[in-house]
């Protein structure tokens, strides 16, 4: 499952520049100029993005030319010819627009010199007048003047320190060439922000279009994060999605300037112990390898220790349900961490049933002649099957009962919102509490890990290829149904990890990881295939998948990855960070284990989320754990209407999460600094049901007031990421972005092509999003004229 990219030349040009050529076929192929990658070095490193500056189709090489900066550019430095990346994702970012100019002026200085490279070429190609202007410190640090000699008409050198060519910045160079050439028709400027600005500012009186490229502020490269928001023309754009190109004179940079700032602390902290870890090493004769020590760590089959007790056998007949009253009235308590110990830590919060407690709450279902619970449940799990197998002891028979449609029981019974699904009609709840299912599906899922019952089904090979873009839920689900029918299965991920929201949103003191990987590698023992570090739409399209790669179906599974933001004065500020990033920063990058990980979380210490479903629970939880001293929900409805499950919102605030019900913010207050100082909210009421049928919440006008916070975290939802719908010419998707399917195939406008979860229905749950995966893969029999799933047989081979 994992990819290694090897490093096949490597050039130092400078005491801190140097150039690394890496085999990446796919990626070149997809290449263009303008394009960048994300790059993480190993285990422990951060994600960071570097323009793209030259590409070879056909030795199936990019070329990325790096200053050393900070930690992760300077390990960089010390690889060599032979070492490898862990991860290069790309081409991400839209593809410079290049059309041809009489004449347009490329200037490149620090950084951006290498990344104009390719813009220049294409411009020669496409016979545009061409001058560049590259700068650079010093003559020592100068490089590849003769691949710009070959294809700039004019080339202009310009070193800080006048030790070669033109004295001074490229932007004095610039002045001189835009007032001696009045017949400039665009100015492209990459390098570090200042330098870009100041061109800007340049060409301005001018009125020549003007270009900048602002790859340098993006943190992850797909668009989930937002991080990369930036103000053009008076409009929040993600230059990771929208950009990395921009028109220079509408960019905000002043307000980038600020934004950069945001993880200074960080990462000089991060710097200077890197500096000092490895001056130890070489003391000891280590050599200077990355010193962080990665963990290592340890699956936890906690049950995997307690023996299958003796199964009774299956009585005959029909069931004989007993009495309502017969049963205990409460449910049987299941073990958690203390709310005062489980806050200092990512441990899981709730510890499970043992067998004793599993058997007396299974003890508690009647066993109803009309059962109202698998009615409750999105997925039909035959409820009473599973806990009557289990009544009898027969855990085995129990577990092949849920698998039989639940993929993920082990998940479900974690996260699914069970007080308003299967626990909500359990008739024992109209008298009583209801049946814990959730608990007891979560007990029998545990206790199956690792004990080899899920059966590997004896089918014949179809000899058709289906692909999976996405590793969600959604994807998974899809993945094991067509798997078990024979059929050749690739799952394409655009992370570096498989699981989707299970993996980067929700946090391991909710779902571990571990139980995730164990349905993945059932997955994979069944013979399905996992490629990484791959965004579809950009490193192959959907068309291409089908055309030239031979798939004979695509489901898409994609998720509503993209964050929301408030849309209040002020949410530019440091400090205001999507719940998304927040999460993904801790969970996927492993940012609270810093400095062990490089991946800094920037976290304040008096926090507002904002929203209040799951996602906003996971935040605030996640801001206590990582030391925050204050952390407050925002929410402009009441306590009733939070979508949250119930369990999340509770464990909240037995934490210490401050709920502010009926509050809405209108504004985020910031110093001179950029960073976040308070959150303005006004009071709200309830007034009619609005069109989502919830009551509207109306501001009570006079009732603003300041809440004394640093840190401010939307957590309204998600939407529908656009790279997919962008590059699948004939793909109807609704007005928000979201794929539209037959309900009861799944297949989408094009055929061939299905698609389930969050891309079609918006944030739903986990339990939905199985559904959709197993319809589409149903579907996706019928339509390659193989016959559906029929047999009710596990879904997923075991671990
Ligand atoms: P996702 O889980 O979003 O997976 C999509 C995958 O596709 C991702 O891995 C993404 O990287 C990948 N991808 C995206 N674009 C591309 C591309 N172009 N090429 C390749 N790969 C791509 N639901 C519950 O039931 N209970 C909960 O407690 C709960 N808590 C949640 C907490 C958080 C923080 C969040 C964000 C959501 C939560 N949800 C919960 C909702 C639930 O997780 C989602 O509804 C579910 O994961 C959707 O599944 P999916 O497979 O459609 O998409």
């Amino acid at each position: 499952m994992t990819n290694v990219y090897e490093i096949v030349e490597r050039v130092q040009f400078g005491p801190a520049t140097f150039l690394q050529e890496v085999a990446a076929p796919d990626v070149a192929q997809a290449c263009e100029p303008g394009h960048f990658v994300m790059v993480r070095i190993d285990e422990t490193g951060e994600r960071i993005p570097l323009t793209i500056a030259d590409f070879d189709r056909d030795a199936g090489t990019v070329t990325i030319v790096v200053q050393a900066v900070g930690k992760t550019t300077f390990q960089m430095m010390e690889l060599r010819r032979g070492d490898t990346l862990l991860d290069f994702i790309g081409p991400l970012g839209l593809a410079s627009q290049i059309e041809r100019r009489g004449k347009v002026v490329l200037v490149g200085g620090g950084l951006g010199v290498a990344p104009i490279f390719p813009q220049l070429r294409r411009h020669k190609e496409i016979g545009s007048g061409t001058i560049a202007i590259v700068g650079f410190r010093s003559k020592e640090q100068m490089f590849w003047n003769d691949r710009f000699a070959e294809f700039a008409d004019d080339l202009r050198i310009a070193t800080d320190d006048g030790s070669f060519g033109v004295k001074g910045f490229v932007t004095v160079v610039l002045e001189q060439v835009l007032a001696e050439q009045p017949d400039v028709e665009e100015v492209i400027a990459i390098g570090p922000l200042p330098m870009m600005r100041a061109c800007a500012e340049v060409s301005r009186p001018f009125a020549i279009p003007t270009v900048v490229s602002l790859n340098s502020i993006m943190v992850d490269g797909t668009g989930m994060c937002g991080s990369c928001r930036v103000s053009v023309n008076g409009k929040m754009r993600f230059a990771c999605v929208d950009g990395p190109d921009f028109d220079g004179h509408g960019v905000d940079f002043g307000e980038l300037a600020l934004r950069m700032r945001r993880f200074e602390y960080e990462e000089k902290g991060c710097m200077a112990r890197y500096e000092t870890e490895r001056a130890r090493l070489r003391q000891l004769g280590a050599g200077g390898e990355n010193p962080a020590v990665v963990p290592a760590r340890t699956r936890a089959f906690n049950l995997l220790d307690v023996p299958v007790p003796v199964a009774k056998p299956e009585p005959e007949g029909p069931r004989t349900p007993r009495k309502v009253t017969e049963v205990a009235p409460t449910r049987t308590p299941m073990r958690q961490q203390p709310a005062e110990v489980r806050v200092c830590n990512f441990d899981e919060v709730a510890l499970g049933y043992g067998l004793e407690s599993a058997l007396l709450e299974a003890d508690r279902c009647i066993q109803c002649k009309k059962p109202k619970c698998i009615e409750g449940c999105p997925v039909q799990i035959d409820i009473p099957g599973f806990v009557g197998a289990l009544q009898r002891k027969d855990i085995e028979a129990s577990y092949r009962i849920l698998k039989s449609s639940n993929a993920l029981p082990a998940v479900c019974g974690r996260v699914c919102p069970q007080e308003i699904q299967c626990e909500a009609t359990c008739v024992v709840g109209k008298k009583r509490e209801p049946v814990a299912v959730g608990r007891l599906e979560r007990f029998v899922a545990d206790f199956a890990a690792g004990r080899g019952w899920d059966t590997r089904p004896d089918t014949a090979p179809t000899g058709r290829r289906v692909a999976i873009v996405g590793s969600g839920p959604a994807g998974l689900a899809c993945a094991g149904d067509l798997a078990r029918a024979g059929v050749d299965v690739t799952v394409y991920e655009a992370l570096h990890v498989a699981g989707g929201v299970l993996k980067y949103g929700i946090p391991e003191f909710r779902l571990p990881n571990d139980t995730i990987d164990i349905e993945i590698e059932g997955l994979e023992a069944l013979g399905v295939r996992f490629v990484l570090d791959h965004i579809i739409g950009k490193i192959f399209t959907i068309p291409q998948l089908i055309s030239d790669m031979g798939y004979d179906a695509v489901f898409v599974g994609t998720g509503a990855g993209s964050p929301k933001f408030m849309g209040i004065p002020g949410e530019a500020s440091n400090g205001v960070v999507s719940a998304n990033e927040f999460l993904t920063r801790v969970n996927l990058m492993q940012g609270f284990r810093q400095p062990l990980y490089d991946t800094p979380v920037g976290m304040g210490h008096r926090v507002a989320v904002v929203g209040a479903g799951n996602t906003a629970m996971d935040a605030c939880r996640v801001a206590l754990r990582m030391g925050a001293e204050k952390v407050f929900l925002v929410y402009r409805r009441t306590e009733k209407e939070s979508p949250a499950r119930a369990e999340e919102l509770h464990h909240a605030i037995e934490e210490g999460v401050e709920c502010l019900w009926l509050t809405n913010p209108t504004g985020v207050l910031g110093n001179e600094d950029g960073w976040v100082t308070g959150l303005e909210v006004i009071d709200m009421e309830l007034g009619e049901p609005d069109e989502s049928g919830r009551a509207a919440p109306i501001p009570k006008l006079g009732t603003e007031h300041v809440l004394d916070v640093d840190m401010v975290i939307p957590a309204l939802g998600t939407s529908a990421n656009p790279v997919i719908a962008q590059t699948t010419a004939g793909l109807s998707v609704t007005p928000r972005g979201y794929i539209e399917v037959d309900p009861d195939t799944q297949m989408t406008s094009v055929p061939g092509v299905f698609a389930g979860g969050d891309i079609v229905t918006g944030s739903a749950t986990v339990i939905l999003a199985m559904g959709a995966g197993r319809r589409a893969a149903a579907g996706i029999l019928g339509y390659l004229g193989l016959a559906p799933t029929e047999s009710k047989e596990p879904a997923f081979a075991g671990a």
